[in-house]
């Protein structure tokens, strides 16, 4: 698959098989298109080239709303809630666009009991953490086979980020299918099933977690700027 902003390339020839159920970590430098790649498979950008199967059928062409209702959800970089909506409407204006399933007020509840008090409370109003809550419940609440996580780490404190994979840790017990883009390698490596490496748009590195070393990764990650 190819995505391009403008004449930039930011995804070249990229071939990647997600595996139901495995928890797939997708690193590498800045600017080296992971943003790109999860939003084209979310529908959120449009593919240059190539094709994005799912199920067996092509959905290249599809907008995001009917990826949503096939299974799909993104939790994109910087959360994008409706800052001036309750946590209880952003959660459930999701509902609409989704799938039934396990997933409903309730269970995400369960999931992140930090935003039970909240209910009402103004999105905008929360804690980075809180709102990182929020925006991975709204993703569950269309009840996802396939998740797709932006950097949900970004700008929490270590023990926020700590709830948050906590939390995903059940998310993962579900049999939710997980691709994350996260800059921690430790947490990569503790929680991955398999590590997927992107430089300038390619991936460089697809291989079962256990058997990369950090410094393997590293080596890969840095690429460009060594
Ligand atoms: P980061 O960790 O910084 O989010 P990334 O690996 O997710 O990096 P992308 O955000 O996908 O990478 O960016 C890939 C390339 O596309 C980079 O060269 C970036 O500058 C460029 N790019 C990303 N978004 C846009 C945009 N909206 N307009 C123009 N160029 C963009």
């Amino acid at each position: 698959m190819n995505a391009h902003h403008g004449q930039l390339p930011a995804v070249r020839n990229v071939s990647l098989h997600v595996h139901q159920g495995e928890i797939l970590a997708l690193v590498g430098a800045n600017g080296a298109g992971k943003t790109t790649l999860l939003r084209t498979l979310a529908g959120a950008h449009r593919a240059s080239g190539g094709t994005v199967w799912w199920d067996g059928e092509d959905i290249t062409g599809a907008p995001a709303h009917q990826r949503v209702s096939r299974g799909l959800a993104l939790v994109p970089e910087g959360r994008r809630l409706f800052a001036s909506m309750t946590v209880r409407e952003n959660l459930l204006v999701a509902r609409a666009a989704g799938r039934r399933g396990q997933w409903g007020l309730d269970t995400v509840l369960d999931a992140f009991p930090q935003l039970r008090p909240k209910l009402d409370a103004r999105a905008g109003d929360l804690s980075g953490g809180q709102q990182q809550a929020v925006a991975i419940g709204r993703a569950l609440m269309t009840n996802p086979r396939l998740l797709l996580l932006d950097e949900v780490s970004l700008g929490l404190s270590p023990l926020a980020v700590q709830g948050v994979y906590d939390a995903l840790r059940g998310v993962m017990g579900q049999g939710t299918t997980l691709v994350l883009v996260e800059q921690d390698l430790q947490r990569v490596q503790s929680v991955a099933s398999r590590i997927v490496c992107m430089l300038e748009g390619r991936v460089v590195t697809d291989a079962p977690a256990d058997q990369l070393t950090r410094a393997q990764i590293t080596a890969h990650y840095f690429g460009a700027q060594r």
